[in-house]
Parts: C-alpha cells; sequence; structure tokens
C-alpha cells in the first residue's frame, strides 16, 4: 500500500518514540522506514585457526599458525562476512576478541547503513582490539554493499583496471628454501623480503640469483643505525629494490626523518603507525604508509588514511597479517587508488574457507560480488 501524506506523519510521529517495538503492520509495509525499524542485525562469531604452507620467519618472530575470528552479521535474511586476524605480536588473541564482541550490542541498532554511528559505538566499547573492531567494520560493510548489490570498490566510484601488482612475501630462510619459494612465486611480478638480520645482502643475492623481478624490503625495525641504513638503502636500490619499508625501530623519529630525506627510495612506515592520527605523525618521516585493516580497526578508517595520506603526498600501500580470503578481499576493495599493494596473506594459507580476490598475472583482480567482493564456500 502507498504511504500517503497522513500515514507518513502518522509513521514518523510513533517512529520517534518506539521505533523498535513496532509491528510490521500492513498498513506500513513496504516503506524503507518501517522495514528499517522492525529489523535487527544479528552478530556471530566463531574461532578459526590457519595453517601456514610453510613456517614463517621475521626479524622478531617464527610460526606456523594465525589464530583468527570469522564474523558474520545478519540481517533481513542476508549476511555480511568478516574477519580479525590476530598474529601473538599484535597483542590479540581469540580470547580477547571473543571478549570484546561479547560487548557488542547491534541489536540496538535498526538500520545497517549507518555505518558512521555503528562504528564509532564499536571503537567506543574498549581500547584496543583493533582486530576484533575490524571483524565488525569488515561484516558490516559485506552486509551494506549486499544490501545495494554492488561491491565497495564500485560504490567508491575507483576503477578496478587500476589494482596495483601484489608482492608476494618470502621470510628469512636458507638460501636453498629462499630459492625454492621464488620459484613457486612464479605468478608474482614483484617479491617482498624480510631483511633486518646479518643476512641481508646474502637474501637479495640468492633472490637475484634466480630472477631479476623488483623486489621490495621490509625490515621490521631490523637496522639500527641511521648510516649503515642509508649505506643499505643505495646498495638495495642497485639491487633493483623499490621501497624499504620500516627500515628502523618505531622509536627512532629524528633518526627515520633523517634517512627519508637522504633516502634515493621511499621509506614506508609500518610498525610506526596504526590509525587515522598517526598519519599525521608519519608526515615528514617516512614518505609513505603501510594501511592494514587489522591496525586501523578496518575499512571505515583505512579509506580515511589513504584519503588524508594522498593529501600530504604521502604513498600509499595495503598490506595485511596472515589473513583468508575475507579480510584480503575487504583491502583489495581500496586497491585501485593505492601505490602498492602487499595481499599476499590468503595466498600463504591451506584452509582458506572463502574464495574473493584473486591475483591474475600478478595483478589483484577484484570480483564483481557484491559487498567486499566474497564468496562462502
Ligand atoms: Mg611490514
Amino acid at each position: 500500500m502507498k504511504l500517503d501524506r497522513r500515514n507518513f506523519i502518522k509513521s514518523s510521529a510513533i517512529l520517534g518514540s518506539s521505533a523498535l517495538l513496532l509491528p510490521n503492520t500492513k498498513i506500513f509495509a513496504n516503506t524503507n522506514i518501517i522495514t528499517n525499524s522492525a529489523k535487527k542485525m544479528n552478530l556471530k562469531f566463531k574461532p578459526y585457526t590457519l595453517e601456514l604452507k610453510h613456517v614463517f620467519t621475521i626479524a622478531t618472530s617464527s610460526r606456523s599458525t594465525t589464530p583468527v575470528m570469522l564474523t558474520e552479521i545478519e540481517y533481513d535474511g542476508v549476511i555480511g562476512y568478516g574477519e580479525a586476524s590476530m598474529p601473538p605480536y599484535l597483542g590479540e588473541s581469540q580470547e580477547t576478541a571473543s571478549k570484546f564482541l561479547t560487548k557488542v550490542n547491534l541489536e540496538q541498532f535498526n538500520d545497517p547503513f549507518q555505518l558512521e554511528n555503528i562504528l564509532e559505538y564499536v571503537d567506543s566499547i574498549d581500547v584496543n582490539n583493533s582486530a576484533a573492531k575490524a571483524s565488525i567494520d569488515i561484516a558490516l560493510h559485506d552486509l551494506v554493499g549486499k544490501l545495494l548489490g554492488e561491491p565497495w570498490y564500485k560504490i567508491w566510484g575507483y576503477d578496478k583496471s587500476k589494482t596495483p601488482n601484489t608482492s608476494f612475501t618470502i621470510g628469512i630462510d636458507t638460501p636453498e628454501v629462499i630459492k625454492q619459494k621464488v620459484k613457486e612465486a612464479e605468478i608474482y611480478k614483484v617479491i617482498k623480503v624480510k631483511l633486518g638480520r646479518e643476512n641481508d645482502k646474502e637474501m637479495i643475492e640468492t633472490i637475484r640469483s634466480v630472477t631479476d623481478k623488483p623486489i621490495v624490503a621490509d625490515i621490521n625495525q631490523g637496522w639500527k643505525e641511521k648510516e649503515k641504513a642509508l649505506e643499505m638503502i643505495y646498495w638495495l636500490q642497485d639491487k633493483g629494490v623499490q621501497f624499504v619499508e620500516q627500515p628502523m625501530p618505531k622509536e627512532n623519529i629524528d633518526d627515520m626523518a633523517w634517512l627519508t630525506e637522504k633516502s634515493p627510495l621511499p621509506t614506508i612506515a609500518d610498525e610506526f603507525l596504526q590509525r587515522l592520527p598517526d598519519v599525521v605523525r608519519a608526515h615528514g618521516v617516512y614518505s609513505g604508509i603501510n594501511i592494514k585493516l587489522m591496525k586501523c580497526t578496518g575499512l571505515r578508517e583505512a579509506q580515511k588514511m589513504l584519503i588524508l595520506a594522498k593529501a600530504l603526498g604521502m604513498k600509499v600501500m595495503l598490506g595485511c597479517m596472515t589473513e583468508t580470503s575475507c579480510a584480503i578481499s575487504a583491502a583489495s576493495q581500496l586497491a585501485p587508488e593505492s601505490d602498492w599493494a602487499d595481499l599476499d596473506g590468503n595466498l600463504l594459507i591451506s584452509n582458506d574457507p572463502y574464495e574473493g580476490t584473486l591475483i591474475e598475472n600478478g595483478k589483484i583482480r577484484l570480483m564483481d560480488y557484491p559487498g567486499i567482493g566474497l564468496k562462502s564456500l
């Protein structure tokens, strides 16, 4: 039935007082206002353990599994999927995520399109818990995109042909294993290498003995002296390295600003930064930032960081943890606007429960599934 002016005024008045209690009456059927007020969002979550194909070593740790939490937000029969990935060094766990998610009450909201309000509430529940917060943000974006029937890159107006190549990460290892991994990474056009130990030059020489592909280097705060770091950057530039990520400890702000000013290669902040205000702190200290959904609470804040960094003339890289295709597909919605992407987390695991963004000839290919571009297997 059509909603005439009188009924509209009547319904608006009722909505003003007790919208959630309204029955889905015949008179008000098929009106968006009533539909939204009568339906609720339901959050579910379950722990899941990702199995890594290789033991993964960086400058500070080694591991073969990653704990994650998979979330679902259901609304009006539509399900949005989300994920929190929690490598132990970041301080979150399935226990902390479970504790946080138990406190989240989405039933108080009757309109999933109120992303700002809902996510501001989620952020206010507790400090930290950024991966757990991201698991809500991602599920909510997936849900809203599905309700709109479009993937987020399209809703945001991005050109999917502009996605960059993704780099494929090779951990610190013996020369034999590194050569093997480079061979396995044949379809990828950019190799990301973890440096920051005694054998940095050996790692690069080993890779160069089997491929001439561009390399990007992640030091994970491993270099302690700025002069040595600069010398190393010049050496890496000669070897075809494109940028250096987090070369020095995050606390060394003055040394880092000095290094960035003199460096022939862009310097990218990773461990140094987490959320939106950190982009301002990174300006003038690093040439660019690495945005990760698990650190910045999800897509909503990630997009704000991307826009701010670009406005400040900084480079933007999209990164990830070891994650399923869920969080990777979400992050890749922003890929058309990024300079570099390191979205290989789902490629490093053997038990991905989803299918989403693909890598074709090393390039990120966004799928046209609505939401975050994901299909549940
Ligand atoms: Mg990094």
